[in-house]
């Protein structure tokens, strides 16, 4: 027996009392149900079963509405008081409405197809088959779809049989098969086939929000919410704004420009810093050079990293140093060069193995250069390299 869709026939419908028919591996089958199951771009209805929580609802490739619940403490033949997680399917009956004005708005207005839908927890995204969408038409499709909101047109869904349907011309093909087509309307914004759950009354969405856009496939995707989800999305961005004009003692209308001169003084500064932290890296390698006639054994200092000893490393021609930095735990990262005479002295592929292998210690490079990261301490690495020395 086919479960009844109560859904389709009362979408208001928070409460139901079904029978159990069926509890199959994958999901329990009730005579009637008021859960939309996972589809066209709308997500399964969740609430509780007999108590029992119900994870999601799903369509088996069959057409059977499958309820997920674990451990089902229930039998064929229950009766059992199904609870629809309202605020959840509500938001989803908004977000979807939405989608149809905005997709209509897109389509009549600006001449812009819907590609793909996707209808999230919080936001819903409309891929449309254009590659640009400034943001002027996007506030310009907002207010638009807000005005219809407002208007509070009515929302409604009649079924068609296929012929007729393909006769209305609709924006979208009809991607159902079968002869039943259900077509939902929005009076006087938009008419296409759609098997979702909408609200009655635009009125109900309350307001429209664009969130922002992304490229995709060289397409765009554009962002919205809905109701109270948009409220608390409007928030946090206000608040957000508030903190930064707070940090930049800036008012929102200089804000931008602020931070952006901000961010970069401190790439300049960071760029300067980097420079002269390789200068002092430099003079340490000058300073070591000049005492040892001998390879270089350098435990780096916390204020130096290997990246600027290697940089320091490479104006020079003619040297052999081993340099390790205490990273902490019992680690530390290290370089060797051996260049010019250097490289006679130590042969890193032939010494590999007798340096590193005591260490745990991996790594490699190239042109005299090698480096890599270690277990142990400094000192002891340091050691075995000045024994490996010729
Ligand atoms: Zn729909």
């Amino acid at each position: 027996m086919e479960t009844r869709m109560v859904y389709y026939e009362e979408p208001y419908r928070r409460e139901l009392t079904a029978t159990v028919t069926e509890i199959r591996s994958d999901g329990v089958v009730l005579d009637q149900t008021i859960c939309y199951p996972e589809g066209g771009g709308q997500g399964g209805d969740r609430g509780t079963i007999g108590h029992a929580p119900l994870l999601d609802t799903t369509k088996a490739k069959d057409g059977t509405i499958l309820h997920h619940i674990e451990n089902a403490p229930f039998a064929v033949g229950d009766e059992v008081e199904i609870v629809l997680d309202w605020a959840r399917r509500h938001h989803f009956m908004r977000l979807h409405t939405a989608q149809h004005m905005t997709s209509g708005i897109l389509h009549q207005e600006f001449s812009i197809p819907t590609v793909s839908v996707h209808l999230g927890e919080r936001i819903m995204m409309i891929e449309c088959a254009t590659d640009e969408i400034t943001t002027d038409v996007a506030y310009r499709v907002e207010d638009l779809v807000n005005q219809r909101i407002l208007e509070d047109h009515p929302v409604h869904s009649e079924t068609h049989d296929r012929a007729s349907a393909e006769a209305l011309g609709l924006r979208r093909s009809i991607k159902v098969a079968g002869d039943n087509i259900r077509l939902v309307t929005v009076d006087g914004v938009d008419t296409i086939a759609c098997g979702g759950l909408h609200v009655a009354h635009t009125a109900e969405i309350a307001r429209l929000y664009y969130m922002g856009q992304e490229r995709i496939r060289g397409h765009v995707r554009l962002i919205f919410t809905v109701a109270d989800v948009a409220t608390e999305e409007i928030r946090k961005r206000s608040e957000a704004v508030e903190a930064l004009t707070a940090l930049f003692s800036a008012p929102v209308e200089e804000l931008v420009d602020v931070a952006t001169h901000a961010v970069a003084a401190a790439q300049a500064e960071r760029s300067e810093l980097g420079r002269i932290k390789d200068q002092w890296a430099a003079l340490r390698l000058e300073t070591l050079a000049g005492k040892s006639h001998d390879a270089i054994l350098w435990e780096v200092e916390e204020s130096i990293t290997l990246k600027e000893v290697s940089h320091a490393v490479s104006e020079r021609e003619d040297l052999l140093l081993c340099a390790a930095k205490g990273e902490g735990e019992n680690r530390f990262s290290w370089l060797i060069a051996a260049k010019g005479s250097g490289a006679e002295r130590f042969d890193f592929s032939l010494q590999r193995t007798a340096l590193l292998d005591g260490f745990a210690a991996k790594g490699g490079g190239r042109g005299g250069v090698y480096q890599g990261s270690a277990t142990g301490d400094c000192s002891s690495f340091l050691a075995r390299f000045r024994e490996l020395v010729n």
